[in-house]
């Protein structure tokens, strides 16, 4: 444990923890001191680390991070996200994306960025519609019905 320096003025200076994918809370806070000029705002995210519910949907699925169109090279950018997250099956995103890197890159971290642009040509924005969550973790789809029907398991 490193010893926090005091803020002059705003003295733990605290925030909120944020999640970088989902931008929710995590159940942290962080103590931020004089590491941090200003006042801490009331959300923050210090580091990469997936909240619970995101590495859920990692668990379960592949994670889609719908980005604004013209943001995808500010993905550090909180503001750059739509706050649509959709969950989809590793098959659902083998027969949807082209291989190339993207799709490597996309299997290998369960996770991708993609602008509206993309998720709708793609077919997520009628598809999918935003994730859901069970008390288990599993990922319920919302309104989601892909051409092959229900699996379940
Ligand atoms: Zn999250």
């Amino acid at each position: 444990m490193s010893d926090i320096k005091l803020h002059k003025e705003h003295g733990l200076n605290p925030t909120v923890t944020a999640c970088y994918f989902c931008g929710g809370e995590k159940n942290e806070i962080a103590l931020l001191g004089a590491a941090f000029k200003e006042k801490a705002p009331m959300h923050m995210v210090i580091n990469r680390e997936p909240c619970d519910k995101c590495k859920a949907m990692m668990r379960a699925g592949i994670m889609i991070v719908e980005m604004k169109n013209g943001t995808s090279n500010s993905v550090d950018d909180m503001s750059s996200r739509t706050g649509n997250i959709y969950v989809l099956k590793e098959e659902a995103v083998e027969k949807m994306l082209s291989p190339g890197k993207m799709k490597d890159e996309t299997l290998r971290l369960r996770l991708c960025f993609m602008d509206e642009e993309t998720t709708e040509k793609i077919g997520l924005k009628e598809a999918v519609g935003t994730h859901e969550l069970n008390e288990k973790g599993d990922v319920v789809e919302k309104e989601a019905k892909d051409n092959n029907g229900q699996q379940p398991n």
